[in-house]
C-alpha cells in the first residue's frame, strides 16, 4: 500500500514526510483492519512532521482522523463487523488500572497511546486500529465531512466543556480553524453568544455565517464567561485572561502551544479567572460528541485532497493557506 511517514523531523519546508509503499498491517488480537476512506489533516500531524511532537519511533504514519471500512478483523473483536464504517481517533490506548482511568480520567492516563504518533495512523491506503477505541460514525455525514469530527470536532467539544460556559453565556473563541469551528457550533446550538477573534478575514466571515455574534481580528465587544484558545500562541494567554469577565475562564485547546510570556496576578487571574488546559479526550468525550453532532447537524468546513498531496495539506495547514480541514482521500 501507499502510506506517507514522518521521516526526518523538522520545518515542514524540509520535507520532513516521506512517501512510501510497505505491506498492508495486519490485525492482532481485538484489532480491526480499515480500508481507508478518508483520514483528516490536523494540527498536531504538523507538530508531529516539525519535531514539535518529537517521535516514539521512526518513520510513524501520521493521521488520526480515520474514516474506514472494516476488512478484517484479529481475535476477540465483538462489536464491529466487516463492512462497517468506523472512526479512528487520537487516543488508542489506556490502562484502565491506574488512578486517573478509575477515576473516568482515562485522557490522563500515564500508559495512554496515541494512533499516528505510538502507532501508524491513517495517512495511507489501510490502518489497523483497536477496536475498543473505535467510533460508530453517524451515517448522515459523508467520509470527508465526518473526518474532522474526530479530532478538530471532539477535541473542540472537551475543550468547550473545560471552558465551563455556562447557560447562555458569553464564549469567545480565539483561533477559528478545523477545531473551532466546530466547537462554536456545538456552543450555539446550546444557546451561547459566541464572539470570534481571529486574523483571517475568510475564517471571520466564515463565524458570521455560522451565527457568531461577532468576529474581529483583535478583540471581542463584550467581557466573557468563557474562552478557548485555538491558536498555539502563548502570547495570547494574558491577552485573552484579560478579556474575561470575573470569574471566566480560559481553556487552552491545543497539544502545542508557544511559551506564555510572564503573567500579571491582578491584571490577568485576579477576581476568580481561571486558567485550564485540555489534555486528549475520552472514549466517553468522542462518544458524546458524535451524538451531539448526529443529532445538531454540523457544518464541516472540509476539502478533499488526494493522498499522494498530504505533505502539500499539511505545508498549506502551516502557512494559514487553509479554512476549515483537509481531508487525504486514499
Ligand atoms: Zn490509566
Ligand atoms: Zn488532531
Amino acid at each position: 500500500m501507499i502510506a506517507w511517514q514522518v521521516h526526518r523531523p523538522g520545518p515542514i519546508g524540509t520535507g520532513p514526510l516521506r512517501q512510501v509503499t510497505m505491506p498492508v498491517p495486519e490485525p492482532g488480537p481485538g484489532e480491526l483492519l480499515l480500508r481507508v476512506a478518508a483520514c483528516g489533516v490536523c494540527r498536531t500531524d504538523l507538530h508531529l512532521a516539525e519535531g514539535d511532537l518529537p517521535p516514539v519511533r521512526p518513520d510513524t504514519v501520521p493521521g488520526h482522523e480515520i474514516v474506514g471500512e472494516v476488512v478484517d478483523a484479529g481475535v476477540d473483536v465483538a462489536d464491529f463487523a466487516t463492512g462497517d464504517r468506523v472512526g479512528v481517533a487520537w487516543l488508542r490506548h489506556t490502562d484502565q488500572t491506574c488512578r486517573y482511568c478509575r477515576a473516568g480520567a482515562e485522557n490522563l492516563c500515564p500508559a495512554s497511546r496515541y494512533t499516528g504518533w505510538h502507532a501508524d495512523g491513517g495517512y495511507a491506503q489501510y490502518a489497523v486500529a483497536p477496536a475498543d477505541y473505535a467510533y460508530q460514525l453517524p451515517g448522515t455525514y459523508d467520509d470527508v465531512h465526518v473526518a474532522p469530527l474526530l479530532c478538530a470536532g471532539i477535541i473542540g467539544y472537551r475543550a468547550l466543556r473545560r471552558a465551563d460556559l455556562p447557560p447562555g453565556g458569553r464564549l469567545g473563541i480565539y483561533g477559528f480553524g478545523a477545531s473551532a469551528h466546530l466547537a462554536a457550533q456545538v456552543a450555539l446550538a446550546e444557546g451561547a453568544t459566541v464572539h470570534v477573534v481571529t486574523r483571517a478575514a475568510a475564517a471571520r466571515q466564515l463565524a458570521l455565517d455560522l451565527g457568531a455574534a461577532s468576529a474581529a481580528a483583535d478583540r471581542p465587544p463584550e467581557p466573557l464567561d468563557a474562552a478557548v484558545l485555538f491558536a498555539p500562541v502563548g502570547s495570547l494567554v494574558p491577552v485573552v485572561l484579560s478579556h474575561l469577565d470575573r470569574g471566566g475562564t480560559l481553556a487552552i485547546a491545543g497539544i502545542h502551544l508557544t511559551d506564555i510570556p510572564v503573567l500579571n496576578y491582578e491584571e490577568h487571574l485576579f477576581y476568580e479567572r481561571s486558567l485550564r488546559s485540555v489534555t486528549a479526550n475520552t472514549r466517553d468525550d468522542g462518544r458524546e460528541f458524535l451524538a451531539f453532532a448526529r443529532d445538531h447537524p454540523l457544518r464541516v468546513s472540509a476539502t478533499p485532497r488526494p493522498l499522494a498531496e498530504a505533505d502539500e495539506a499539511l505545508s498549506d495547514l502551516a502557512a494559514d493557506r487553509v479554512t476549515g480541514a483537509a481531508v487525504l482521500v486514499p
